[in-house]
């Protein structure tokens, strides 16, 4: 029997099956997990309805003092948690502290926001203003990269705001959410949490269930563009946190060893599995070389281990199908490109994939269309800013992307030009709380964190009363 339980109407219950949980890192089971059928869907959705009334009449302040044990609770086992997160999802040891961190540090900024009334014109004939509502039951659709930091995005917000929630893992890293779900078990009134696993086949059914208001999802294009067909039919509120395909443009003026390293970082943190990791490279001819050959001498240099190994710094890739598909595409880069490091899964049991740089290679290359979701960057060459941005832009993604340059005024200006919800100078990757995030184009649709995060939660409602 699985040590692990879902959270069902407050009760802590098993499956109608079991599955086994695979560690990246050798290939093998090393938990079973429980997964519901259609009748436990049923039931979780249902808790979350009968649970609603009572939550949404709490107020702000109450509801954000038990968000705060649940963050408090979380703390408290970051050490075990982490562990576990390391065992089902791959990355280090100390990346995954780093998500339990964010995860209780997200929450918490969340416990510090209010959703206030909104005046919108006040004179002595009228008075207008705005207030917010929770939309009752939420979906909260999670990938696999981020297991524990997908969920706070979506928990916290839909709580704060006065939704209960339905939460559903990815099928390869179930494990850490359902301990979150026994943190809330303890500390949230029944049914306010709902904790339930699939094996990737619940997803539809739970977005088209009836009784689910909204729907907030991170993964990929293709399943989000299901999801926001499933939410169409009911005119479902949606949040959609997709995928993406970030360039880093680095500018002529920038120094290639300290940007290659930066950049670096922001291309294998996770072994390349977070959504705004950079993805493609564009570098002027001048420096061309000497950032390539920066960007190989790191990739040389790390160490790629087991997560739980001491100094690790790139683990392996998560699951299977995506270690099939990184494959498949360091194939093709090898005729698209030169690969100057890497470029090979590593002869090893294990999901392991040699970090990897490619250069000399193209805008048609798959490895620069596609978004690769491992430790593989390509870099681009390119002379005049107004090429590279086009050639920037012209994908279906924009999500993030980032501008490296000394002079900081030229690399905004050529930021603001770049077509993604959002653009870093001189950093990749800076996610915060409190600052809104949020795809452009088929990266996705409305905003996660942030107040704008906050109020994907609610319906806005105006009042218009007449004074005389
Ligand atoms: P995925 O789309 O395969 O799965 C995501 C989730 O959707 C899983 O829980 C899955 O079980 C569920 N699902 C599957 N079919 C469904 C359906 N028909 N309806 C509803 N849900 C369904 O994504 P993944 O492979 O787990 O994650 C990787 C992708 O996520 C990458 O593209 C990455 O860029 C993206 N991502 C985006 C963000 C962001 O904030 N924009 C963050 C992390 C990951």
């Amino acid at each position: 029997m699985s040590e692990f339980k879902q959270l069902i109407g407050g009760e802590l219950v098993g499956g109608a099956r079991e599955m086994d949980v695979v560690n990246p890192a050798n290939g093998k089971p090393f938990a079973k997990c429980p997964v519901a059928d259609e009748a436990q869907l049923n039931e979780a959705v249902a808790a979350a309805r009968a649970a609603f009334p009572a939550w949404a009449a709490k107020s702000q302040d109450e509801r954000a003092e038990l968000i705060n044990k649940v963050a408090d609770a979380l703390g408290e086992q970051t050490a075990d948690l982490a562990r576990l997160l390391t065992t089902e999802q791959g990355k280090p040891l100390d990346q995954a502290g780093m998500e339990l961190m964010a995860s209780g540090f997200t929450m918490k900024t969340f416990t510090g926001m209010r959703l206030e009334p909104r005046t919108i014109q006040e004179n002595e004939k009228q008075k207008v203003y705005e207030i917010r509502k929770p939309l009752g039951v939420v979906a909260a659709i999670t990938p696999w990269n981020f297991p524990l930091m997908m969920v706070v995005h979506k928990v916290a917000p839909a709580l704060l705001a006065g939704n209960t929630v339905v939460v559903k893992p990815a099928a390869t890293t179930p494990l850490t959410t359902l301990k979150f779900g026994e943190i809330c078990q303890k500390i949230l009134p029944p049914g306010v949490v709902n904790v339930i696993c699939d094996q990737n086949d619940l997803g539809d059914k739970l977005t088209s269930h009836p009784d689910v208001d909204k729907i907030s999802f991170t993964g990929s294009t293709a399943t989000g563009k299901k999801v926001m067909e499933a939410a169409s039919r009911a005119v479902k509120r949606v949040t959609l946190e997709l995928g993406g395909n970030d360039a880093a443009i680095v500018l002529d003026d920038a120094d290639p060893v300290e940007t290659a390293q930066k950049v670096f970082q922001a291309a294998m943190a996770n072994a390349g599995q977070v959504c705004l990791a950079v993805k493609r490279a564009y570098v002027p001819g001048k420096i061309y070389d000497a950032f390539c050959d920066e960007l190989a001498r790191l990739a040389g240099a790390a160490v790629v281990d087991e997560g739980t190994a001491q100094g690790a710094q790139i683990g392996p890739v998560q699951n299977q199908m995506q270690y099939e598909k990184l494959k498949g595409l360091l194939e093709s880069a090898k005729a698209e490109g030169k690969v100057i490091a890497g470029g090979n899964a590593m002869d090893r049991e294990g999901f392991f994939i040699e970090p990897t740089i490619v250069r000399d290679v193209t805008e048609d290359a798959r490895i620069v269309r596609e978004e690769q979701f491992g430790p593989v960057l390509p870099v681009l060459r390119y002379d005049e800013i107004e090429d590279v941005l086009v050639r920037a832009n012209d994908t279906d993604y924009g999500l993030g992307g980032s501008v490296w340059g000394k002079d900081i005024e030229r690399a905004t200006k050529v930021a603001e030009r770049v077509q993604s919800g959002t653009v870093w100078v001189n950093q990749h990757m800076a996610l915060a709380p409190n600052i809104p995030f949020r795809g452009a184009k088929q990266s996705g649709m409305g905003a996660e964190l942030g107040p704008e995060g906050l109020n994907e939660f609610t319906q806005a409602t105006v009042i218009n009363v007449k004074l005389t």
